[in-house]
Formats: structure tokens, sequence, C-alpha cells
């Protein structure tokens, strides 16, 4: 038995390992786009998606969660002739075909019926899951797998693998959620597994404050809202996107009975999701309340909607979102703005920094990890340094304020990921470390020498 790393390992982004059973055997786990600057071993980055290894002996791909860079090269490996089964859970089986629907279009074509010929491949070779129950893997030798819970966004799993011959539990991570993550459940250690291939986005941070960081959010925005203007918020249009909708309300709820003036400002503020992937995520967030967490699903049960208020705008067409881009340009109107990328990387979050983050007025809050080479990186580097980025090959001066809320993290920090491994009744023999800048998978690999496990940080 094998495990290889094709993404992932030089970084966070372009997940994709391969656990090769034998010489004709073997599953892939993720198959994700790389992004900002960050690439495979061979060269792949996000300009250059295809598969650059040999996928003949791949029996299945197990997806772990829906997000672009653990998904985005599918279409890529069914274009190299992938035709095996893509499994995941339930829930990623009803965002799957839209996410990749998406990122076809960006980077594909945009030809209908090009791109519906390629979404009813992918639902015929789709199996959902229903989480902790075992399957049957394809193959000569008998393999079993199950999804968990991961708790990072919407149908998110981690991956355990049962492999009968050499009696080896081996389990994938995935990405991890944490401890009071809005809307979704901390995920549970497994039971056993004798090897980890575990993420370390913040393997060497801790999320403080995490229990305020409602608060936290509260006061940046009151604060940015001081001086009119916008605060825009990039976000991932599955997961983030609803996860700030939760905590909206929730402020916007709780101020309704407050008489001074910053309770005034939640009851007239615009919440404007610009981005129609997040907008239709977000009615299947809705769908699926029966995987939320007790928090939100009391709320839901006390008559309150947790994903939506009076005062969120959709913004759906092209059109409508260049007029609200000029709109807030000319006027200043205060608004709270969220749309995608998470990173800054493309998406429609781009058009409103050029205009924007040349103006004082402008309040930037970032909540999710920023990737090395993205432009959401670069704008965190550059704007204490009053400096500025290049956006579509156009110096854009950074004016604006920036902010960075650690406590919104969707990952798990260095003492969960910790906490993951010391849960595990019998204790791994073999822990991988990938998905991680290399600080924090050296800072982790540390912290698991010291409790005398075997952790290889990968490269
Ligand atoms: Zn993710
Ligand atoms: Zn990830």
């Amino acid at each position: 038995m094998d495990i290889l790393h094709h993404g992932a390992v030089d970084g966070v982004t372009g997940s994709c390992h391969q656990l090769v059973v034998s010489d004709c055997q073997s599953y892939l786990i993720d198959c994700g786009a790389f992004q900002g600057a960050e690439v495979s071993a061979k060269g792949a980055g996000h300009n250059q998606l295809e598969i650059e290894f040999d996928i003949s002996t791949v029996q299945a791909l197990i997806v772990t969660h829906c997000h672009i860079d653990h998904v985005g090269r599918i279409p890529y490996l069914i274009a190299a002739g992938f035709k095996g089964a893509i499994i995941c859970s339930r829930a990623s089986a009803r965002l799957l075909p839209l996410v990749l629907q998406d990122a076809i279009e960006l980077s594909l074509t945009r030809n209908k019926n090009l791109v519906d010929g390629f979404l009813r491949r992918i639902e015929k070779q789709m199996i959902a899951l229903d989480y902790k129950t075992w399957f049957t893997l394809p193959g000569n030798q008998p393999v079993a797998m199950r999804l968990q819970r991961a708790g990072h966004i919407l149908g998110s799993a981690y991956v355990e693998f049962d492999i009968k011959q050499t009696d080896s539990r081996v389990v994938f991570s995935g990405d991890l959620g944490a401890p009071y993550t809005p809307l979704l459940p901390a995920p549970q250690a497994p039971r056993r597994a004798d090897i980890l291939v575990i993420e370390s986005t913040y393997g060497d941070r801790l999320h403080e404050k995490r229990k305020q960081r409602r608060q936290q959010l509260k006061r940046v925005i009151e604060r940015a809202l001081a001086n009119k203007g916008t605060v825009l918020i990039p976000a991932f249009s599955i997961g983030r996107t609803q996860e700030l909708l939760y905590e909206l309300e929730d402020i916007i709820h709780k101020s309704k009975h407050g008489q001074h003036g910053k309770a005034n400002i939640w009851q007239h503020i615009d919440v404007i999701v610009d981005s129609p992937l997040a907008a239709k995520f977000t009615e299947y967030y809705r769908e699926l309340s029966l995987l939320w967490d007790e928090e939100a699903r009391a709320k839901l049960k006390s008559g309150r909607h947790p994903l939506s208020f009076e005062q969120l705008y959709t913004v759906a067409s092209h059109d409508e979102h260049v007029r609200a881009v000029n709109y807030l340009h000319s006027t200043g109107k205060p608004a709270i703005v969220i749309a995608a990328s998470g990173m800054c990387a493309g998406g429609r979050i781009v058009n409103y920094l050029k205009q924007l983050l040349p103006d004082a007025r402008t309040d930037v809050l970032f909540v999710g990890y920023q990737a090395q080479g993205t432009l959401g990186r670069d704008i965190q580097t550059y704007a204490p340094r009053g400096g500025y980025v290049f956006i579509d090959e156009q110096k854009v001066e950074i004016k604006a304020q920036i902010y960075t809320l650690s406590g919104y993290s969707a990952h798990a920090d260095q003492q969960d990921l910790i906490n993951f491994v010391t849960r595990i009744n019998k204790p791994p023999q073999e822990i991988r470390i990938v998905h991680g800048d290399n600080q924090a998978k050296l800072a982790l690999q540390h912290k698991y020498s010291e409790l005398g496990f075997n952790a290889r940080v990968m490269s």
C-alpha cells in the first residue's frame, strides 16, 4: 500500500491524494484546482489544470467537500478518461453539479450543450452516501470506506478506508472544521486510524476569541461604517457566505431592541450577496437544515430564519453586479458586500476591490485564509505599508482599511488538530501532514512529535 500526494502538499490548494492498494487498484481523494502561486510538483497550476499523473488504476474518486480547491480538476479528470464512481456525501452530491458547472463555465466552455452533457455524465458517475455508512469500493482487493462529518462546510466529510488484506485503516481528514463554527457541529475524531493524512492550514495558529467572534464582527463593522462607505467581505460561496449571513442575522435580530445609534446602523444597513452561486448554495443550506447544529435548529424552531432577513439583497445578473459596483463607488452609501472568491483570486469581489480599494471610506474584512500569491494575501501584505496591488495589470492604491478576523476560519486550529489525533482510541502509526504552508506543517509536526507520534511533513 502507498499514498501519493498530487496536490495540497506545498500549500493549501489543489488537494488530490491517491491511495494505492495494489498495482492495479487505487482511489483518489479529491481532485482540486490550484489557486494563486501554488502549483503541483510537476508544475500544474491555476492556469494548467490537466491531470499530470497516471489514472489508469483509479477505481473511484472520493470527494471530501465541494470547495473548488478540492473538486476543481474533476472536469479534467473526466476529460482524461476517468469513468469510475465519484463518491461523496448526500449534501455534497447536491452542491457538486453547481460547483462544477461554474468551474467549467469559467475555465473550459460556455457552450450549453457541452456543459449539460458533462453534468449528465457527472450525475451518472456520482454515488451519494449517508454519513457513517460503510460502502464497498470497486476493485479486486476488498476495500471499504465511509464518510464522517467534518464540520467544515455543508456536506463536508473525512474519509475512512478499511483495507481488509492488511487489516489497516487509513483516514484522510479533508478540511476539518472547528468548534464554535456557526451552523455546523464540530467533527468527532475517528476511533481508529493507522495512517492519518491530515490538513494543517492553521497548524501553527490558535484561533483566539473564537467564542467572541460575533462581538468582534459587530464591532469591526460598526467601526467601519462610522465613516460610511462599503464593507467588503471576500468569502467562498459555499460555507463562509452562509456563516456570515447567519451571524449578521443574529446581530440584526439582537439590535432590534437597542435604542442607541449603533443599533440604528444595523436596522438600516444593506447586506448584499453578490454571487448567483452563493445565493443558490444559501438555498441548499436552508433546505438541508437537518444537518445544522443545535443552536441553529433551535432558532429555526423559534420562528427565526437564520439565513435570511429583510435587508438582504442578492445580486444575480452581471448587469446588476456592474450597477451595484458603480452605485457604491459613486455614492459611498454604507453597505456590506459579501462576494466570492474567498481569496480574491477572481470572481466578482475583484471588481469591487478595483473600484473601492483607493477609497478611504472602504473597509475590507478578511474572514478566511489567504493563500500565497492570491490578491487577498497581497492586500494583507501591502496595505499596512500604504502600498498598492495590481488588479488586471492596473496599479490600484490601497487607501481602504484592512481587517482580518481569525475567529471565523472554517478550519480547525492547532489545538483542534491535536485533539483530533489524541482522541483517536488506537493511536496512528503514521501521520502525514498536508494542506498547509511550510511553517504551519512544521509547527504541527513538532507538536505531534512532542506527543510521541510519528508525524511526517509531506512535500
Ligand atoms: Zn475547504
Ligand atoms: Zn481545503
